[in-house]
């Protein structure tokens, strides 16, 4: 009988050695689940599956020792007997997971990407980062894989959906580390995704989806409540073609701000969203190792470079931490020229000896007037000051913590953990007064709490503003916009998810809602 049973494990013990203490005889053991509990001394918790002689089993379950093994159930993808013609925009999760579900179920899919593929796009961004050319339409956020290829790749998300371990199976499947199936806090690394996202997209070929790398959803034409054609634009040939499909799936991420306005353009029902804006924190990671494990981190080698994730209630708007990256760098990730957004990144490894996080302040669509592209407008305006208050060459404008509070700028910066440079600059003039004063306070919060997370050296990197999506696509419970029958808005973009496990478990959705429909 297979049951599932919770060993700890302290520092610089094993676990096969552990079960043995437990009084267990087992041979075969596989893990389900690994986690650290830092709150006083550290130890890891696993969670292992064993096949165990039904007495035995049922005596350790009677006696609480362990649990009988319900196994996760297998996403079923029902195959559909006429050949439709789905069109998938943008490659990033939402988008490639939905066309793998689309095409195993026997759609004939195609997806348009306006970046370039993943080893092209690798380039792109490299020659961003070294000399300041930014394509467009080739960079951190737009191109194969989408905006979490060149990121920390965490994994964690609030969803409640058992589709995330067929998420983290596939990922496996096209090389992403075992360890994502059991971590509780699973992450890829943007060296390894960058494999994941080659393999996927030949494993997607294999089942017969068609790509069309820098190729521009540029139009739809709607007519009665329907996605007629769509119109796409080659970016290299600069060729305009008319296209019809079936259904016409939108994935197009937070960054795509032209596509926006054209579905504002074709009456595409927008409404504006709650999102969060405000700068990147940098610590040396052994100051965050300390702040979580305990003055004698450095004992313990097994330990993973820590994380945390904190939170301040404010008067009228919450900060909180948000896709902290151990080990990681914070790097420029622009997608607009003359424009400056930082974001987070790291190594499989996650070995820079930075930490970095967002420090982001709630926004909420009232202060826009609930129009999103007044939202849009503010990220804008916060970009262009950022890449103005950094020297004007992509270089991120930046402050240490310290003269962040006392209004005052900085001499020195932290010496590391930032792609490609710092500018000392005074990012509490930069940012509108609603942003900086929560953001001052919840830094002084936090250090009566632990005063270790606000030491001289930590610094201020701006400018966060896409965090999640200002616009939300509006959808009906089958995922079909309200304003036309045959487009799926899905992912981040269309406001309905965070995170790439998230966006890719509603490309899912979206697609098996389709397939419903349609058998
Ligand atoms: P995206 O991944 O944004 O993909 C949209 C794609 O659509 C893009 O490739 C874009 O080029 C394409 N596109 C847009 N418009 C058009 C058009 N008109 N025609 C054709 N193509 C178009 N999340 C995490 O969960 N963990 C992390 O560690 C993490 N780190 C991040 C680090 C960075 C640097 C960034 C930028 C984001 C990070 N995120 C992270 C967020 C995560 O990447 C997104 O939540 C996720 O990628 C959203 O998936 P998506 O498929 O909805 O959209």
């Amino acid at each position: 009988m297979k049951v599932e049973i919770d060993v700890k494990v302290p520092l610089g013990s094993k676990l096969e050695d552990e079960i043995k203490r437990l009084g267990l005889e087992v041979k075969d053991f596989s893990i389900l689940r690994k986690s650290i509990d830092a709150r006083k001394k550290p130890y890891f918790l696993y969670r292992i599956l064993v096949d165990l002689p039904q007495n035995v089993a049922k005596e350790l379950i009677n006696e609480k020792k362990a649990r009988e093994h319900v196994p996760i159930p297998e996403i079923k993808i029902p195959r559909i007997s006429t050949k439709k013609k789905v069109l998938v925009v943008g490659s990033g999760p939402a988008g490639l997971f939905s066309a793998y579900i689309l095409s195993k179920a026997g759609f004939d899919v195609t997806v348009v990407e306006r970046g370039k593929k993943v080893e092209e796009r690798v380039v792109d961004v490299n020659r961003f980062w070294e000399k300041r050319i930014l394509d467009e339409n080739s960079n951190v956020q737009f191109g194969e894989g989408g905006a979490g290829t060149f990121s920390d790749g965490k994994l964690t998300t609030r969803v409640k959906d058992k589709k995330k371990h067929f998420v983290f199976k596939l990922l496996v499947e096209c090389g992403a580390p075992e360890d994502i199936l059991y971590k509780s806090k699973p992450h890829v690394g943007t060296d390894r995704l960058r494999i994941v996202v080659k393999n996927m997209r030949e494993k997607l070929i294999d089942q017969g989806v068609k790509f069309r790398f820098s190729t521009l959803l540029l139009n739809l034409n709607v007519d009665k409540g329907k996605v007629n054609s769509v119109v796409l634009k080659n970016l290299l040939t600069a060729e305009i073609s008319e296209e019809s499909y079936d259904y016409v799936f939108l994935a197009i991420g937070n960054s795509a701000r032209d596509t926006f306005e054209m579905l504002k353009n074709r009456n595409i029902a927008l409404e504006a969203k709650p999102f969060a804006v405000g700068l990147r924190v940098i610590h040396r990671q052994k100051t965050i190792n300390r702040v979580q494990y305990g003055r004698k981190w450095f004992k313990y080698p097994d330990l993973p470079p820590a994380e945390y994730s904190f939170t301040y209630r404010g008067r009228k708007r919450n900060v909180f931490t948000f896709c902290m990256c151990p080990g990681g760098y914070v790097i420029c990730a622009s997608s607009e020229k003359n424009s400056v957004v930082c974001n987070g990144m790291s190594n499989y490894a996650r070995d820079s000896g930075y930490a970095n996080s967002a420090v982001v302040v709630q926004v909420f669509p009232e202060d826009f007037d609930n129009d999103p592209f007044r939202a849009i407008e503010f990220q804008k305006l916060l970009e262009r000051a950022a890449f103005v208050a950094g020297g004007s060459d992509y270089s991120m404008p930046a402050q240490r913590v310290w003269d962040f509070i006392n209004g005052e700028s900085s001499s020195e910066l932290i010496e590391g953990g930032y792609i490609p440079a710092l500018k000392s600059a005074r990012l509490d003039r930069l940012l509108p007064p609603e942003i900086v004063q929560p953001i001052k306070e919840a830094f002084l919060y936090w250090y009566e709490k632990v005063s270790f997370f606000v030491p001289q050296n930590a610094t201020l990197v701006g400018v966060e503003t896409r965090t999640s999506s200002p616009v939300r696509i509006v959808r009906n419970e089958n995922y079909v916009s309200v304003s036309a029958s045959n487009l799926y808005p899905i992912g981040e973009g269309a406001g309905y998810a965070g995170g790439i496990t998230s966006s890719a478990i509603d490309g899912i959705n979206a697609a098996l809602s389709l397939i419903e429909n349609t058998s």
